[in-house]
């Protein structure tokens, strides 16, 4: 089965996160379960939890249709102790959100060295900090998001997302996630049918994809290998159909969260229908 939606907003509570996205079609959906931009958040009431879980029963989301996205501020390879240990706690919490929304994965980035540690330190600490935080959770799967690689931001080359995996302990609890403007921000084609046949195969080979625990179908505003992170509109960027056609008749694609971050959140409705008819063709 092919799961696609879009990251909804859950302003006003979490149980708004499903019901926005039963509203545009989606049969995925991404969510942020705290405000992204603060540390801290109250604790989830038993009241929240119940709501959020009973409206993703009624409008048939199960947990591997839900990609839960962390706050920005977390940087798990974070070069400064304090800055680690504040990133690690928050991690852990977040974590903890989505065991108690009986949610199964939690999306998020790497981290940044910031310049001031080595890239290979960095890497380690992130895998540590996943160690730390599947220790103290349970249920939960850290699936590590693929970044543009911007500035000094860590992830953009499967290489690094494959030794953070091999350094983390419990293998059954961790897994990445594939963004594909900022796979092709990072130099992987995916602009033809062949250049989508190559990346995956190179992709699988660096890290097997039975790893992949979801995607986020983005268009790329800038060129192959640009490494900024600028997303668009579903096919009016560098990225084109072929790959979100490639990716919709592709079972390897399958029974997981394939969820936009486009730009235009009005087109949502249109781009998910654009892609499940892109399914029902193959
Ligand atoms: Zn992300
Ligand atoms: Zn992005």
């Amino acid at each position: 089965m092919k799961y696609f939606g879009a990251h909804v907003s859950a302003a006003g509570g979490l149980v708004n996160a499903p019901r926005n996205a039963h509203a545009i079609g989606a049969t995925a959906f991404a969510l942020f379960t705290k405000n992204q931009r603060q540390w801290l958040a109250p604790a989830l009431s038993q009241g929240d939890i119940e709501a959020f879980k009973t409206a993703c029963w009624e409008l048939g989301y199960a947990p591997h249709q839900i990609l839960p996205h962390d706050s920005y501020l977390i940087n798990l390879g974070h070069p400064d102790s304090e800055g680690l240990a504040k990133s690690r706690e928050s991690f852990v919490e977040e974590m903890r959100r989505c065991q108690q929304l009986g949610l199964d994965r939690l999306n998020f980035h790497p981290g940044s060295h910031l310049g001031r540690v080595g890239l290979e330190e960095s890497l380690r600490r992130v895998a540590e900090s996943i160690n730390i935080a599947l220790d103290r959770t349970e249920g939960v799967t850290a699936v590590i998001e693929n970044t543009a690689g911007q500035g000094t931001n860590l992830g953009h080359e499967f290489e690094q997302i494959a030794f953070i995996i091999d350094h983390v302990e419990d293998k059954s609890r961790v897994g990445y996630c594939i963004d594909t403007c900022h796979a092709f921000a990072a130099g992987y084609d995916l602009s033809s049918t062949e250049a989508c046949e190559a990346t995956f195969r190179k992709i699988d080979s660096i890290i097997s994809l039975s790893y992949l625990r979801g995607m986020h179908l983005n268009e790329a505003m800038r060129p192959l290998g640009s490494r900024i992170d600028r997303h668009e509109r579903l096919g009016q960027g560098q990225i084109g159909w072929d790959c979100f056609r490639f990716i919709a008749g592709d079972a390897r694609f399958d029974n997981m969260p394939l969820v936009l971050e486009t730009i235009d959140e009005a087109l949502w409705p249109e781009e998910i229908a654009a892609l499940n008819s892109l399914t029902s063709n193959v």
